[in-house]
């Protein structure tokens, strides 16, 4: 497997005058191992079309092309995304035609900007800091054939990505995944992996797609219970839900319907909960 290692990155980085920005989350993996290990754990096969976010300097990238059918490289910062496919040409010479790079922003991915005939299977990625969350329920939202993920995220947003009712990180960014995904943490990754060194560790996050509850409310109307539970965390569901049903007495009575205890906080509820409350205000 041809791998960059810190030379050649620090060489990629003076070619291109590179100052990496905080604005994009733009800390590149230097350490051959740990790119190792993202593969390993991502179980990536021959068969698989990844996508990856934020392909950066490649490191990620050219370790997954000798292992699956595709690679799709969404990259926002045009000198990174125009880079790219020479880096693979040079390193990775024999896989390049496994390359897509596309020059956007991944919260503007779409299928229909994809090939038909390469629809991701998996995602894999290094993911920006700042929007590692919105990232991965757009991409699970938009991109039907996506059937898991694993991806590298700041540590503490990890533990609320694959957290569970009950736990005290346990809040939007979790239930929300859930509708899509069972959600789990598949190991930590020290910062010293980095360059730049973040000031944060990180965490590996394994998404296997899943089932949505059955429900006959919409997925946005799930969501819109969900974001008014957690807007006040510390509120029984009778108070924090009382504006969107209208009142406190209306959101009674909406949550005992759906079974659930009025006096009870958004933080103990499974998003099949949330599901079964906005059920009962839509039929
Ligand atoms: N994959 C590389 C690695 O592991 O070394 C780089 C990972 S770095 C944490 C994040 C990358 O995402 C950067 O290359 C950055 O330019 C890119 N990026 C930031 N925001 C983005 C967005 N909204 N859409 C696509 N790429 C983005």
């Amino acid at each position: 497997m041809s791998m960059l290692g810190p030379a050649e990155i620090r060489n990629l980085a003076q070619k291109l005058d590179l100052r990496p920005t905080k604005r994009l989350g733009q800390n590149f993996v230097i350490d051959a191992g740990t790119v190792r290990r993202i593969v390993r754990v991502a179980e990536v096969t021959p068969h698989d079309t990844v996508i990856e976010i934020g392909p950066g300097l490649g490191s990620l990238t050219l370790a997954l092309l000798p292992e699956v059918q595709r690679v799709i490289a969404v990259e926002i910062d045009p000198v990174l995304a125009a880079q790219l496919p020479e880096t693979v040409a040079h390193h990775a010479g024999p896989y390049a035609e496994r390359l897509t790079v596309i020059h956007d922003d991944a919260l503007r991915i779409a299928s229909a900007d994809l090939p038909a005939e390469a629809q991701p299977t998996a995602l894999v990625a290094n993911l920006p800091y700042n929007v590692s969350v919105p990232v991965v329920l757009h991409l699970l939202d938009v991109l039907p054939s996506l059937q898991r993920g694993l991806v590298m995220v700041q540590s503490e947003v990890a533990d609320r990505l694959a957290a569970g009712p009950g736990s005290k990180v346990y809040g939007v960014p979790s239930a929300k995944a859930a509708w899509y995904a069972d959600v789990r943490r598949a190991g930590p990754v020290g910062r010293t992996v980095f360059w730049p060194v973040p000031n944060v560790d990180s965490g590996l996050v394994s998404l296997v797609r899943r089932e949505p509850p059955a429900t006959a409310a919409s997925r946005n109307e799930v969501f819109a219970v969900v974001d008014a539970a957690f807007a006040q965390r510390r509120k029984t569901l009778r108070a924090a839900l009382a504006t969107w049903a209208g009142s406190p007495v209306l959101a009674e009575e909406a949550l005992r319907k759906a079974g659930v205890d009025p006096g009870a906080r958004g933080e103990q509820l499974a998003i099949e909960d949330f599901a079964r409350i906005a059920e009962s205000r839509s039929v």
